[in-house]
């Protein structure tokens, strides 16, 4: 299963998680203070643009090529 990256609104903490790929929009309890609003971060799905383009090109790190600004929520590829 793949990582991904969260971090929590409440107190700022970035954390990781392994889950399915299906269940990385479902909040994500925060291991830190035990929140569970937590915002899913950009890395995994921008490695994954890249290799669907076969470019290097970096994108600021705060969006990839299918979804918006800073979240990959929506993001298809992720
Ligand atoms: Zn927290």
């Amino acid at each position: 299963m793949p990582t991904y990256e969260y971090r929590c609104r409440a107190c700022g903490k970035r954390f990781e998680l392994i889950r399915p790929r299906a269940a990385r929009t479902q909040p994500a309890t925060c291991p830190a203070c035990g929140a569970e609003d937590s915002q899913l971060l950009v890395s995994a799905c921008h490695m994954r643009s890249r290799s669907d383009t076969g470019a290097t090109t970096r994108l600021g790190g705060s969006s990839c090529a299918s979804c918006r600004a800073t979240s990959c929520a929506s993001c298809s590829l992720g």
